[in-house]
């Protein structure tokens, strides 16, 4: 109870984390002859996820504090904090005693991540972020680029374009790879837009919410739902990419008895009226100020929610600059995804676009159905692809939409990847959780920057195809059959 509880409070928290996954690999030896480096491989920046910069309140000074991600003893001491009153909801029903607890000691946590009106983070927040020194580099190491998740992915973009311009100088190349996940797509697309693709040799978008994420979009516009159903195919199609062995089994084997016993539907049925009358205060005084200026998360919600998402979080005097900003981002590039994209495979630089499926998106949200890699729909990452709701077909005698002489088809019979705007060079995995990786992703993505210099897409190589299957056991990427 107390797990289903605290996410269902802590809204914004679940969407937060389920963006925040880093991977640091180790870098190669390298050769610089009078100022140029001749091995032959450009060096690789790894545009990181959420979280991949931790903030800090009162940075270097007696008081400086983690601010993101909070430390474990934060959680702890919330779980604390809330235990107590929930057990006496359950029992007075007083909703707002409950909420006067509640709203208090979330925001202790979070509520210093507001930025100011226009969009900005306040002086007193900062990262720590430096430009790295250490020139060795090859195709199995990378640069690492972190950001705070806060800010305008157009300023984010500035600092994205110094980070390559020093890497290009430290390594002595022409060139960098670029390898997104996550967020790390929306600031690569801003970066693309901004200053083009001439010192880019080729990009990667792994999981990226390149036209938004539909939890972001119900969330701001006050949206939230908790069904039985969802929170345990959520469990169901999650957690075997998490857990292994025996662990695997005993949870999963916990969760069908919660489940099907009848449990979790009891206590989703106590917890929901105090989702249903905490709600509203929750949004009025604890979501909405403090992400109300997020210029980062503004990125992730989808078009179809954007406009009703400015209305209901910024109210009928939104401050112009920030609207001015999150418009920019917004209608120039989150929209223009494709148009963007396709000119720089247009000027010669090939792009892998891989996308998630089969996981139960995060179940906060009335478009639970949507199939997803559990954070990402799989048609906003895919920019643009024909899904079917997750555990459902296309349907018998389904027709490809678009008719460019290849099969787009899934094997499966759940993706026409016909209506996808880079249909070439975008590539699925079923099931995928987000940005979550092993061996088998690193050898895909290895041999997709290893023959950059042709024109790769999803034709190139037999052993991956469009849709590919993801063996989470064995570590490897395989054709789906
Ligand atoms: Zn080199
Ligand atoms: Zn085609």
């Amino acid at each position: 109870m107390k797990r289903i509880f605290k996410s269902s409070v802590s809204i914004i928290l679940t969407l937060i984390l389920a963006f925040s996954v880093v991977i640091i690999p180790s870098a190669e030896e390298t050769t610089i002859v009078d100022g140029k480096c001749t091995c032959g491989e450009e060096p690789e920046i790894y545009v990181a996820a959420l979280g991949s910069a931790t903030l800090y309140k009162d940075a270097d000074t007696p008081d400086e504090k983690v601010l993101f991600r909070p430390e474990t003893g934060a959680y702890v001491e919330l779980i604390a904090k809330l235990i107590g009153p929930l057990f006496l909801v359950l029992m007075t029903k007083d909703y707002d005693a409950f909420a006067d607890k509640l709203i208090p000691a979330v925001d202790g946590i979070f509520g210093d991540l507001a930025n100011d009106e226009e969009g900005n983070s306040t002086p007193d927040v900062t990262t720590k972020e430096e430009l790295p020194t250490d020139p060795a580099h090859g195709l199995t190491g990378n640069y690492y680029f972190g950001y705070d998740f806060r800010a305008d992915p157009l300023v984010v973009a500035d600092d994205l374009s110094a980070y390559i311009d020093h890497v290009l100088e430290l390594t002595g190349h022409e060139k960098v790879r670029l390898r997104a996940s996550s967020m790390g797509g929306v600031m690569t697309m801003a970066y693309l837009y901004k200053y083009g693709e001439a010192k880019v040799k080729s990009v990667i978008f792994q999981c990226c919410p390149l036209q938004g994420t539909a939890v972001a979009g119900d969330l701001f516009n006050g949206r939230i739902q908790i069904t039985e159903e969802s929170v345990y195919r959520y469990a169901e199609t999650a957690l075997p990419s998490l857990l292994e062995g025996f662990t695997e089994t005993f949870v999963m084997g916990l969760v069908n008895v919660v489940y099907k016993s009848g449990f979790l539907g009891t206590v989703l049925n106590m917890v929901q009226p105090i989702l249903d009358n905490c709600a509203p205060r929750v949004f009025d005084e604890l979501l909405i100020p403090v992400f109300k200026s997020n210029c980062g998360i503004w990125s992730f919600v989808p078009d179809e929610y954007y406009e009703s998402a400015k209305a209901y979080m910024l109210g009928e005097n939104p401050n112009e600059v920030l609207l001015q900003r999150i418009d920019e981002y917004h209608y120039n590039v989150q929209q223009k995804a494709g148009d963007i994209l396709n000119d720089v495979l247009d000027n010669g630089v090939p792009v892998m676009i891989l996308a998630g499926t089969n996981i139960q998106r995060t179940p906060l949200v009335p478009t639970w159905t949507n199939d997803s890699d559990g954070t990402v729909d799989t048609k906003y990452a895919s920019v643009g692809g024909t899904i079917a709701p997750l555990y459902e077909t296309l349907g018998e005698g389904y027709v490809q939409a678009v008719d460019c002489g290849h099969n787009h088809i899934s094997p499966d019979n759940r993706i026409d990847a016909s209506t996808c705007l880079l249909p070439e060079n975008t590539w699925f995995v079923t099931p995928m959780l987000h940005s979550t990786t092993h061996d088998g992703h690193g050898e895909l993505y290895r041999w997709f920057f290893e023959n950059d210099d042709e024109g790769v897409n999803v034709w190139s190589n037999p052993d991956y195809p469009q849709f590919l299957e993801n063996d989470i056991d064995g570590q490897k990427l395989l054709p789906q059959k």
